[in-house]
């Protein structure tokens, strides 16, 4: 199967309102292209180096067609490049890197970036993201987080995104995605102003059937469409 069969298949299974985050890491301009030329609406990007190297690739009108969203974790020092690269940050995982990026929207162009809070549902040590275990009330400490990103003048909260544990078991996934949307629904229920709680990002190859059953609304997806990483 090609790139493009493979992403007409996975588009033509799941829930037309499920966005699809074609996550790229490793792949070739060519290959972005062709699965953008497919249909795809979302390209997702783990570094921002490859990511400015794929846009000045990828055919231009292409490349527009498209939103680009980082899903890899992002230092500091690269927000100011990330920022005019990207459409949508879904790996905040602290108010500082909020705090770094609301100071350096301005000078990107942009007045505000949508972004995802990160959280790492199965608290793995070696995964960026908010861990749960490390917070003993942690649906107060994500209320108050929210609140206070919501604060912030170019930042716009649009939901969450969470990994499966490594590796996981179907069980095991099912109870992670689980827990994420209830925190989920959670902040959504705060209604606050400047926040607008409608992304789940959940879900990749081996666990977006059971994502979307537990309510994810956006899946990133790459080994799925493009076939196994070489050296990623
Ligand atoms: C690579 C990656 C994916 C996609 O993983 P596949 O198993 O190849 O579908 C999803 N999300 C993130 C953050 C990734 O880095």
């Amino acid at each position: 199967m090609t790139i493009s069969e493979n992403y007409q298949k996975i588009r033509e299974e799941i829930p037309s309102e499920v966005r699809i985050v074609v996550a790229t890491k490793g792949r070739t301009p060519a290959e972005i292209e062709e699965v953008i030329e497919a249909g795809a609406t979302d390209i997702g990007q783990n570094y921002v180096q490859e990511a400015e190297a794929a846009k000045k690739a990828v055919r231009g009108d292409l490349a527009q067609r498209v939103s680009w969203h980082m899903i890899g974790p992002l230092q500091k020092n690269k927000i100011n490049k990330a920022l005019p690269l990207f459409d949508i940050i879904q790996t905040v995982d602290s108010l500082e890197l909020a705090k770094e990026i609301d100071k350096r929207i301005i000078k990107s162009g942009k007045e505000f970036i949508p972004i995802l809070l990160e959280i790492n549902i199965g608290s793995e040590k070696s995964k960026y993201g908010i861990k749960p275990d490390e917070h003993e009330r942690l649906e107060e400490y994500l209320q108050q987080l929210a609140y206070d990103i919501a604060q912030l003048a170019h930042i716009r909260l649009v939901g969450l995104m969470t990994m499966g544990a490594f590796g996981a078991n179907p069980e095991q996934y099912r109870q992670d995605f689980y827990r994420a949307k209830n925190i989920f629904d959670l902040l959504a229920k705060m209604r606050l102003k400047q926040v607008d709680m409608k992304y789940l990002s959940m879900g990749m190859t081996d666990s977006y059937h059971i994502a979307i059953e537990e309510g994810a609304n956006v899946v990133r997806i790459g080994t799925a469409i493009f076939g196994p990483r070489k050296n990623v």
